[in-house]
């Protein structure tokens, strides 16, 4: 089957400042668009040329690994995003929060520590483990954690490409923006759904 870039579900511009236009049209339109088109020169005449994108990632390794879980990962964290400036509501998810890290804004303080902390490129997620609980892991380059036990809820990009434009290599400043665009909402509903 053919891989495609999954519309943004916003527009270019909508982010900014906090991420520019011409960020995405780096991060989406080139870096993403990318490991798209690497993929579809992969896999054909390959055992993964028929699996669905999930199906890829979790049998395959080496350059079919890497594209795929980008494309994975790069949706999930543009799909984690939104223009719409939002708050946690109440319910199960904020509870699962306070009773992890107390307040909303301590679990903001831990993310950004593990996010800076992540040498190199890679990823920071919330993940909601198989007991149930939340919790922060970072992974490596285009490690995911669909792979794993845990179910992931939100993502934060910390590839270079990803903020370099935009904040030139200042990844504290990047993290502190992150928060303006993160959507909730999102957040809220792959919570609720597992
Ligand atoms: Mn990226």
């Amino acid at each position: 089957m053919i891989h495609s870039l999954p519309l943004l579900p916003y527009l270019l511009d909508s982010l900014a400042p906090y991420i520019s236009r011409e960020t995405l049209e780096y991060h989406y339109g080139k870096h993403h668009q990318t490991y798209v088109d690497n993929l579809n020169k992969l896999i054909p005449g390959t055992e993964y040329e028929n699996m669905n994108l999930e199906e890829i990632i979790w049998k395959s390794s080496g350059g079919i690994f890497n594209n795929a879980a980008q494309i994975w990962n790069h949706t999930f964290y543009f799909e984690s995003l939104t223009p719409v400036f939002d708050i946690l509501h109440l319910g199960d998810f904020l509870n699962a929060i306070n009773e992890k890290w107390g307040t909303i804004e301590n679990f903001q303080v831990e993310f950004n520590k593990a996010a800076l902390a992540n040498f190199g490129s890679g990823w920071t997620w919330l993940v909601r483990k198989s007991d149930g609980s939340l919790d922060i892991i970072s992974t490596s380059n285009a490690l995911t954690p669909i792979t794993t036990e845990n179910t992931p809820l939100l993502t934060c990009d910390v590839w270079e490409h990803a903020y370099y434009i935009d904040y030139r290599n200042a990844r504290a400043k990047y993290l502190e923006n992150f928060w303006h665009v993160v959507n909730w909402a999102k957040i809220e509903e792959r919570f609720s759904s597992k």
